[in-house]
C-alpha cells in the first residue's frame, strides 16, 4: 500500500503521524506547494510578527517518521480511477490511499491587485514580509476585523506602529461574537491605541504600482504605504474538479473524513466533514480542529478503524495579552449572557435555554472545564449558576 498526503501543513504532518503511530508499514509521500517543512500557522500574526520568533518548524523528524516530503510542489490533477495524482513538474503519483491537506488561502479585493505593500497573513513568509514592512513604515492599515486582522493589529501595534482596523460591518469580529463579544475586543484594541474604523469599506486605493493610501466609505482618508486584508479564506479546489471528489464550502466528508471518492481523505480546513453536534457538515478552521481530524484519518487508513473525533469546536486567539478561547458552535444570534468569574468575562451563548457555546478572555480555567456542558447542551441557568459560584 502506498499513502499520498497532499499539503505539508499542520494537518498533513499529524496524519503522517498517525499513520506511523498506528503502525502503518507503507510508504509516505507528502506533497507540499510551499518550500518549507510543516510548521505552526498560529504564531505568525503573534509571536513572529512581534518580532519574538522567526521559525515555527513543527518538531517532526520527518525521515525517522519515513515521510519522503517533496516541498515546492503543487497538486495539479486527480484521476481517482486511475488512483494517481498530477504534481505541477508532469510527473503523476500512485496511490492507495490519499489525503487532502490543503488549508485554505485568503481572499483578497481586486482593487488591491498588483500593489506593493499589500499583505496577507497565511504563510511564514507573509508574516516575515508584513514584519519586515511594519517595522520600517510605522504605519498600517488592517482593512478586515476577523480574528486574523485583530490579531494582526495588536501585534503591529506592539511594534510601535500606528494602526487603523477598518471593519465594515459595525465592529471587528461582530459576524463572529456578535455585538457584546465584539465590543470587548473592540475596547482591547482601543484602549492600545488601534483606531478602529467600523461600519465602513474602502472606496478606494490610491497609488501608482504601490499603495499610497485608501479612501474609505465614510469619507475618511488614511495615507499608508502598508495594507493587511484580514478577508478570512477560501479552501482552493480547483485543481479537483471532474476527479470524483465533490467540494462546496470545502472538501464534502462524512464525519470520520471519507470524501466522495473511494480511499480518498480529507483533514483541516480544507474538509468539510459531517460534525455531530451541528447536524450538518461545517469546515472548521481551528487548529485542534486539524490535528484531532488527522487523528482520525491516519488511525482510519493505517487500520480500517475510525471514530468520530471529539464533538466539542475549540479555538483560540491572542489580542495583546488576552487569550480568547472558544467551545463550541459560536453563533451570534443565539442569546448571550455575561458571567464574570473571579472577575474574568464570559461570554455565555444559548439558545432555547440550551447551551451552546461559551467564549471567555483570558478565563481558561472557568471555560475550559465546561467542555461537557457544551457537548450536552446543559441547561444555560445551571451554567450561569456554576459560573456565579
Ligand atoms: C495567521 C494565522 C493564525 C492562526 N491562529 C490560530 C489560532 O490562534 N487559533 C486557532 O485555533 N487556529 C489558528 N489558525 C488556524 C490554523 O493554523 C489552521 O486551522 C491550520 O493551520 C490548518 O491546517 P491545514 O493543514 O488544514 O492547512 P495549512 O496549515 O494551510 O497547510 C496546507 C498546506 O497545503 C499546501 N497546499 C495547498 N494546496 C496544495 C496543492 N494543490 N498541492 C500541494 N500543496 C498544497 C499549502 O501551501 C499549505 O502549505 C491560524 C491560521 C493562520 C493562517
Amino acid at each position: 500500500m502506498s499513502v499520498v498526503v497532499i499539503g505539508a501543513g499542520l494537518g498533513g504532518l499529524r496524519t503522517a503521524e498517525a499513520l506511523r503511530r498506528h503502525g502503518c508499514p507503507d510508504p509516505i509521500t507528502m506533497v507540499g506547494a510551499e518550500s518549507h517543512a510543516p510548521y505552526d500557522r498560529p504564531p505568525l500574526t503573534k509571536a513572529v510578527l512581534r518580532g519574538t520568533v522567526d521559525d515555527t518548524t513543527l518538531p517532526a523528524d520527518l525521515a525517522e517518521l519515513g515521510v519522503d516530503l517533496r516541498t515546492g510542489r503543487r497538486a495539479t490533477g486527480l484521476d481517482t480511477a486511475r488512483r494517481r495524482v498530477r504534481l505541477d513538474d508532469g510527473t503523476e503519483l500512485g496511490y492507495e490511499s490519499l489525503v487532502l491537506a490543503t488549508g485554505a488561502v485568503p481572499r483578497t479585493l481586486p482593487a488591491f491587485a498588483g500593489l506593493d505593500g499589500v499583505h496577507v497573513v497565511r504563510t511564514i513568509d507573509d508574516a516575515l514580509r508584513l514584519r519586515t514592512a511594519v517595522e520600517r513604515s510605522r504605519r498600517l492599515v488592517v482593512v478586515g476585523g476577523g480574528f486574523v486582522g485583530c490579531e494582526v493589529a495588536a501585534s503591529a501595534r506592539l511594534l510601535g506602529a500606528e494602526v487603523d482596523l477598518v471593519e465594515v460591518l459595525p465592529a471587528p469580529l461582530a459576524r463572529v461574537l456578535g455585538p457584546i463579544g465584539s465590543q470587548l475586543v473592540t475596547d482591547l484594541l482601543v484602549e492600545q491605541g488601534v483606531h478602529v474604523r467600523g461600519n465602513t469599506g474602502v472606496a478606494e486605493v490610491t497609488g501608482d504600482g504601490a499603495v499610497a493610501g485608501l479612501r474609505l466609505q465614510d469619507g475618511t482618508e488614511l495615507a499608508t504605504t502598508e495594507v493587511v486584508l484580514g478577508l478570512g479564506v477560501v479552501p482552493d479546489l480547483d485543481w479537483l474538479a471532474g476527479s470524483g471528489v465533490e467540494t462546496g464550502d470545502g472538501i464534502v466528508c462524512d464525519a470520520v473524513g471519507r470524501t466522495t471518492a473511494p480511499d480518498v481523505w480529507a483533514v483541516g480546513d480544507a474538509a468539510a466533514w459531517h460534525h455531530p453536534l451541528a447536524g450538518r457538515r461545517v469546515r472548521l478552521e481551528h487548529w485542534t480542529n486539524v490535528v484531532d481530524q488527522a487523528a482520525v484519518v491516519g488511525r482510519a487508513v493505517a487500520t480500517g478503524e475510525a471514530d468520530e473525533p471529539a464533538d466539542v469546536p475549540y479555538f483560540w486567539s491572542d489580542v495583546f495579552d488576552t487569550k480568547i478561547q472558544a467551545l463550541g458552535f459560536v453563533d451570534p444570534a443565539d442569546d448571550v449572557h455575561v458571567a464574570s468569574p473571579g472577575g474574568r468575562t464570559v461570554l455565555v451563548y444559548s439558545r432555547s435555554g440550551r447551551l451552546t457555546a461559551l467564549v471567555g478572555f483570558s478565563a481558561a480555567r472557568h471555560v475550559m472545564r465546561l467542555r461537557s456542558a457544551v457537548a450536552d447542551r446543559a441547561p444555560v441557568e445551571e451554567v450561569l449558576a456554576l459560573l456565579a459560584a
